[in-house]
């Protein structure tokens, strides 16, 4: 007899949630195994905003999620515009590229918000998501419609809460545990894990493995081999345990890949941060108020529609165009009317600071003559609309050949800020093809019986870019759904 009804590879948002929903379902013996030691668990969740992005058909589907929001923020349900389904997927298909998986993509919107209330259910706490997604005018706030959810205490206080959820459900958790190989039977069916503990190599027996162990993006070689140049030099945003061991051990025995797996999710950070994500700054060396500034490359020139769209659209490409910069570098470069809409999160940073634009291109290490006629160019090609950070609101340049598209103000008003940015890893888009039941399926599309996968391993979901706050949406559908359905076997 299998020691384990479900043995679960992985210790994040994904895999804790299917660890959980398989207890619930009824399976009595369910282990977490946790390549990392406890005291740096979690994987990216830990490190992440706990931002989750579902849809809601009226803002008052979200009082049993938040009943005591209008104590934190006066007129959160008023203010809160709907996202209904449709809205949900127009955005994941319009950022994807009308590329993300049609199925996949209805499992996780038609889910989402049902799933947030199994977690709530399940006891964790949430609030609106303030700091993230929210843009003060005057007294009141306006929403990213979609993105105005998340954890309390954001992705450690995720990480943490669902630790504790899974302890109460008599979840066994084994730390410092790599899970190295699937074990199969004569039928193929999967019957097991080989792992990797201090004490050497052993096989752990269960009825069903569900692998919920992320992506490769703190494997350097994996991503020379996938994302290509320069992306083996990029700072990873996240846990350094995510090195693609899930995919390699499914691939191993015939998974079939899926989704795009030159593509990954990477952000503009402060061009100091560590070289992995630091367990107590966690998300806060982001740079994502980027739409209200000009960012220019080491050659003083810029290359990214700075307004393209609202910030939750465009931060997941960003990262990997300014990685594609000459040194990896850019910088942000703001006057004294948009300091006052900079996210919280700049605070962690250190921006050079002048009383002139001349002065401040005098410090920064780029082609100072290219730069100087970059911004006066920029300066003289600024339209004359209303200046409006709530909406796209059609302040753009004319006669440049890259356009700002929205939000382009003059940089006028000392003093001038300019903020040095990199491109940092989140998590890679290829992963494997899961069914309905996230199954994963073998290259002869038929399932692989026994394995399911969940999280950042699904892949198919994203491609170039991603909307924010789906990664932990997509990891909880189909943590849920695989933990349910390894319990059936
Ligand atoms: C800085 C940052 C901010 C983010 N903010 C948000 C946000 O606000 N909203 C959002 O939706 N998404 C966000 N994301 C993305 C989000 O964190 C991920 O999509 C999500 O956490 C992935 O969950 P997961 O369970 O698949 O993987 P992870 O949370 O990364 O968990 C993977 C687990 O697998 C373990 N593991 C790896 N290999 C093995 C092995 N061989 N054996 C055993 N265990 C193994 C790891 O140690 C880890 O416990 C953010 C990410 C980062 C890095």
């Amino acid at each position: 007899m299998a020691e384990h009804d479900v043995i679960v590879v992985g210790a994040g948002n994904a895999a804790l949630a299917a660890a959980v929903s398989a207890r619930e379902q009824g399976a009595r013996r369910v282990a977490v195994l946790e390549k990392a030691p406890e005291e740096l668990r979690g994987g990216n969740t830990h490190y992440s905003g706990g931002l989750f992005r579902f849809a809601y058909a009226d803002a008052e589907e979200l009082r049993p999620l938040v009943p005591d929001a209008e104590r934190q923020v006066r007129g959160f349900f008023q203010d809160v515009e709907p996202y209904p389904r449709e809205s949900f997927l127009r955005d994941l298909m319009r950022v994807t590229e009308g590329r993300a998986d049609p199925e996949l993509a209805e499992i996780v919107i038609d889910r989402s918000y049902d799933t947030v209330r199994w977690m709530a259910k399940q006891g964790l706490p949430l609030e609106p998501a303030v700091s993230l997604s929210a843009v003060r005018v005057g007294d009141r706030i306006k929403w990213s419609p979609g993105a105005v959810i998340r954890a309390r205490h954001e992705g450690v206080g995720l990480s943490k809460t669902w630790f504790e959820i899974a302890q109460r459900w008599g979840v066994e958790i084994l730390y410092g545990t790599t899970a190295v190989r699937l074990c199969q039977d004569g039928r193929g069916h999967v019957t097991g894990v080989t792992v990797r503990a201090a004490d050497g190599f052993r096989d752990l027996t269960g009825r069903a493995v569900v692998l919920g162990c992320g992506g490769f993006e703190a494997n350097p070689e994996w991503r020379a081999r996938y994302l290509g140049r320069p992306w083996d030099h990029a700072k990873v945003r996240g846990t350094r345990y995510n090195t693609g061991d899930g995919l390699r051990m499914a691939l191993e025995i015939g998974a079939l890949p899926h989704g795009q797996w030159t593509g990954c999710h990477s952000t503009p950070i402060d061009a100091a941060a560590p070289p992995h994500g630091d367990r107590k700054l966690t998300d806060k060396t982001n740079r994502l108020s980027y739409p209200y500034g000009v960012l220019v490359n080491g050659n003083g020139r810029r290359f990214f529609d700075e307004g393209e769209d609202f910030q939750f659209y465009t931060y997941a490409k960003l990262g990997g165009i300014i990685l594609n910069q000459p040194g990896g570098v850019a910088y942000q470069i703001f006057d004294a009317k948009a300091t006052p809409l900079l996210e919280g999160r700049y605070k962690t940073g250190k921006p050079m600071v002048a009383d002139s634009l001349e002065a401040l291109v005098a410090q920064l290490p780029v082609d100072r003559q290219a730069c100087a006629e970059t911004l006066d160019g920029y300066n003289a090609a600024v339209g004359v609309a209303a200046f409006d950070p709530t909406v796209r609101d059609g302040l753009g340049t004319s006669g440049l050949a890259l356009p700002k598209s929205n939000w382009a103000q003059r940089l006028d008003r000392p003093p001038f800020a300019a903020y040095p940015v990199t491109g940092g890893i989140t998590f890679t888009f290829g992963g494997v093809r899961v069914n309905e039941r996230a199954q994963v399926l073998s290259t002869s599309w038929a399932p692989i019986p026994g394995l399911y996968a969940c999280g950042e391993m699904v892949g198919g979901l994203f491609h170039t870019n991603y909307p924010g706050g789906t990664g932990l949406m997509s990891g909880a559908v189909f943590g849920r759904l695989a933990g349910a359905q390894a319990a059936a076997e």
